[in-house]
């Protein structure tokens, strides 16, 4: 059977989720510094860096006086809340999504498992503290 490209591709559009052509507005590190300069709440430059390069962006308010400042991935259904600036966002990341592609590219596959071997031991940990 012959496919034509053009309706592979309109067959690509149609399925592509609503959500992840939103997301395609942060493809870019850059794109995404911009919702972090747009925030009057980011006002750490060089942290909004990291955020942004780790895939986040910063999601627009529900409400006016939201103080919350709520991450979403570019490339993964991750969500996060900003709770201050001690946690780490590439670390976060691989814990929560290992499967998500920008992670795997941007930290490497030895990264991801060894975050999750921490995660395993820290879980064997409060277990036994538990008992
Ligand atoms: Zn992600």
């Amino acid at each position: 059977m012959h496919v034509s490209h053009q309706k592979v591709t309109v067959v690509f559009a149609w399925s592509m989720p609503n959500s992840l052509a939103l997301k395609l507005k942060y493809s870019t590190p850059e794109k995404r510094m911009l919702t972090f300069n747009n925030d009057k709440r980011c006002s750490d430059e060089g942290f909004n860096r990291i955020l942004a390069d780790a895939g986040f962006y910063v999601k627009p308010k529900n409400r006016e006086q939201e103080s919350i400042v709520r991450l979403a991935c570019c490339r993964c259904p991750l969500e996060l809340r900003m709770l201050g600036q001690s946690f780490d966002p590439d670390r976060e990341h691989a814990r929560w999504f290992p499967t998500c592609a920008h992670v795997i590219h941007r930290m490497g596959i030895e990264f991801i498992h060894s975050v999750l071997e921490d995660t395993r031991k820290q879980q064997e940990h409060d277990d036994g503290v538990e008992n």
